[in-house]
This record gives structure tokens, C-alpha cells and sequence, in this order.
């Protein structure tokens, strides 16, 4: 990345933080023991193991037996909600939302084809699910109930205590998506009230490649891949020794720094959205303007494509995002921006930037003075933008 970029693509990924990485590289040297062996080596690798398991568990409020390390969010998501849902054998039910990450999506759609039932549950025009609605849609058939903690591309937080409650009561498995939620959001699980709970490293500046998933202590899961008997034999294969020793440092920093940095970023996220909606007026914010990531702002802008805007940002070393795979007008607009109803004319022209840790007032300056000016020019241009 060129010295002077500008990374305004937090939600995305982040960068491995230096405290990190120095606690991972001795498992990337010397320490290279495979934990499942007997000698010194190997059980050195094994206490790193159980020491960033505890680390972990701590972090969560919940015992070390309930960790089970895996390689990414969607390994984590797949696990919890295939697994838990097939355990009982036959088919059943499962209520989700219509915004959550593909990795929850696809992986009911998969049951579906395996026979099981779906519910897929709306959400206001401001992205937020109503509890009220989880519980009307409960049959006495229904395992599952998957719900995010919050919104990858507009940041909306979800009344998860709540839908886990009415869960509990009904005796159904609850499941959250909290891969955006980790840094941000307290993930004591129970707190939360959760059965299963999925996070991804390379969100909170551990590397890529690397997951964690919460199992509530005698929740009947289906192990989905076959091998040695690793993590408490719910996940075969041998553990990833050095990122699982990085995403537990990763995990208690984040978890050790998150009030100050919701504080830093509620500034610099609330700077740019005002001075870019001084500047724009005609634009919409999406999602929630409270119940949001601290990092997240996410914008449409009427009669542009993201893609322009996205091309047009890069040339100045500025790196955003759509929030979505799918941004241009020739393609279907993205899933969570048509089930909150952003308007035809704005829904291709929409814009996250999220902020972190290393993001500073002079960052936020400087797309101030690059994107209203852009998104002028790609307007004048537009034949939607010249008919409103
Ligand atoms: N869920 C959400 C909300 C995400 O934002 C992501 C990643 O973007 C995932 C799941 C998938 O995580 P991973 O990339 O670790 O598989």
C-alpha cells in the first residue's frame, strides 16, 4: 500500500497489528511442533494451543472447552449452523434474516436443498430485524435461529439478547454471525445468551485464514469434516499453531482497547458522514443512524455507479467499498440495500468507508476533498441524476 493510501476499508479486512505478529512468529520458526505430538516440541505447540484457548474463553466469559479454533468466519458459521441443525437427524426449521453475510445465506440454502425448511425474516427500512416477528415465525419443528450481530455493509446492530431470549424460551439453538461485531460490540456470550457465536480474525488485525467459534457447553452438533480428533473432536486437523497464538492476542487486545476505539472511531466516522452529506446533500445514509458500527458509514448516492466512485477513489489511493460482491447496474444490486428498499435511482451508487484504529483526521480530510467533487462529475454525467 502506497505511504500516502488512505484505508478506508475496515469492514473488509485489516492489517496484522505488530503486537500480534510478534507473538505468532516464534510458531512460524522455531516452535513449529505438531500439538498432537508426544515430544517437547509438539507439547510446546500444545500449551500454546490451550494457552490461546483460555485466553479466548476469557475474553468470551465462557469455558475453554466451548472454543473451537477454525480457519475463517464462514468455517465457524457453516459449522454452528449445519451443524448444529443436522445433529438431531431428519429435517427441521430454521429462521434467519434476509441481511445476513452469504456465509449464513448459502448455508441455509444448502439445507434447504437437503430437504430442511427456511424462514427468511425482513428487516425495517433502517435494517433492523423485530424480535416480535423471530417468535411468530417459531414451529414446533424449528432448530435454528440465526441472526448477525451486526451488518457487514450498513452496520446495523441487531437485537440479538433479545431474539436469543425468546430462543431460550421456545428451547431453540440461537446462533449469531459476529464476525463484524468483535472490537466494536461485547461478546460476553453469556451475556448474549447464545448457543453459537462466529468471529473471523482478520477483523479485529489478526491475519486472514483463521476463525473462532462459541459452542455452549452439551450443544448436540454434527461434526462436518472428518479426520483426527482436534478441537475437542469437532474439528478435525492439525490446528493452525501460530495464527490461533495471533488470534487470541488479537482477540484480548481488541477486547482490552474497545472503548477507546468505538470513541475514535464514532469521531472520524461521524466527520466524514457530516461533511460529506454537507457536501452531498441529495445523499442517503443507510441503516440505522444509532444502532451502528462506530466504524461504519455507509452512503448512496443517486444516479451513479459504485464502481465509478470506487475507480475514481482508487486513482487517489483511497480504498472504500461497495459493502457488496455485486455493484454495477448490470448486475443484481446488493441483498441487504434491496431488503431495506434503497430506491432504484440510488441503490447502485452506494459506498461504505469504514474506519480503524490507524485512520486519522487528516485521512478523513482527505476523501473530503476527493469524493463530493467526484461524485459531481459522475452525476453531471448521469442521465438518472439529470431527471431527479
Ligand atoms: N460474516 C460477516 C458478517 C462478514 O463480514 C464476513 C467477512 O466479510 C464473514 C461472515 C466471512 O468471514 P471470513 O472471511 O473469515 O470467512
Amino acid at each position: 500500500m502506497p505511504t500516502e493510501a488512505v484505508y478506508m476499508d475496515h469492514a473488509a479486512t485489516t492489517g496484522v497489528h505488530p503486537e500480534v505478529l510478534e507473538a505468532m512468529l516464534p510458531y512460524l520458526g522455531p516452535q513449529y511442533g505438531n500439538p498432537s505430538s508426544a515430544h517437547q516440541l509438539g507439547q510446546a505447540a500444545r500449551r500454546a494451543v490451550s494457552d490461546a484457548r483460555e485466553r479466548v474463553a476469557q475474553v468470551l466469559n465462557c469455558g475453554p472447552s466451548e472454543i473451537i479454533f477454525t480457519s475463517c468466519g464462514t468455517e465457524s458459521i457453516n459449522l454452528g449452523i449445519k451443524g448444529i441443525v443436522k445433529a438431531a437427524g431428519g429435517t427441521g426449521h430454521v429462521i434467519t434474516t434476509a441481511i445476513e453475510h452469504h456465509a449464513v445465506l448459502h448455508t441455509v440454502e444448502q439445507l434447504e436443498r437437503e430437504g430442511h425448511e427456511v424462514s427468511v425474516l425482513p428487516v425495517s427500512s433502517e435494517g433492523i430485524l423485530d424480535p416480535e416477528q423471530v417468535r411468530a415465525t417459531i414451529r414446533p419443528n424449528t432448530r435454528l435461529i440465526s441472526v448477525m450481530y451486526a451488518n457487514n455493509e450498513i452496520g446495523t446492530i441487531q437485537p440479538v439478547r433479545a431474539v436469543a431470549r425468546i430462543a431460550h424460551e421456545a428451547g431453540i439453538a440461537f446462533h449469531t454471525d459476529s464476525v463484524q461485531a468483535a472490537g466494536a460490540l461485547p461478546l460476553d456470550v453469556r451475556d448474549l445468551g447464545v448457543t453459537s457465536l462466529a468471529l473471523s480474525g482478520h477483523k479485529f488485525y489478526a491475519p486472514k485464514g483463521v476463525g473462532i467459534m462459541y459452542l455452549r457447553e452439551k450443544t448436540k452438533i454434527q461434526t462436518q469434516q472428518q479426520g483426527g480428533g482436534q478441537e475437542h473432536g469437532l474439528r478435525a486437523g492439525t490446528e493452525n499453531v501460530p495464527y490461533i497464538v495471533g488470534i487470541a492476542v488479537a482477540l484480548e487486545r481488541a477486547d482490552r482497547r474497545r472503548k477507546a476505539y468505538n470513541a475514535h472511531c464514532v469521531e472520524l466516522r461521524d466527520l466524514l458522514l457530516d461533511g460529506l452529506l454537507r457536501a452531498l446533500p441529495d445523499s442517503r445514509v443507510n441503516g440505522h443512524r444509532t444502532e451502528r458500527l462506530p466504524n461504519n458509514a455507509h452512503l448512496s448516492f443517486r444516479g451513479v455507479e459504485a464502481q465509478a466512485i470506487l475507480m475514481g477513489l482508487d486513482l487517489k489511493n483511497i480504498y472504500a467499498s461497495s459493502g457488496s460482491a455485486c455493484v454495477s447496474a448490470s448486475l443484481e444490486p446488493s441483498h441487504v440495500l434491496t431488503a431495506i428498499g434503497v430506491p432504484r435511482e440510488y441503490i447502485y451508487g452506494s459506498l461504505r468507508l469504514s474506519v480503524g484504529e490507524a485512520t486519522t483526521r487528516e485521512h478523513v480530510g482527505r476523501v473530503l476533498s476527493h469524493l463530493p467533487s467526484l461524485v459531481r462529475r459522475l452525476q453531471a454525467l448521469s442521465p438518472v441524476a439529470a431527471a431527479s
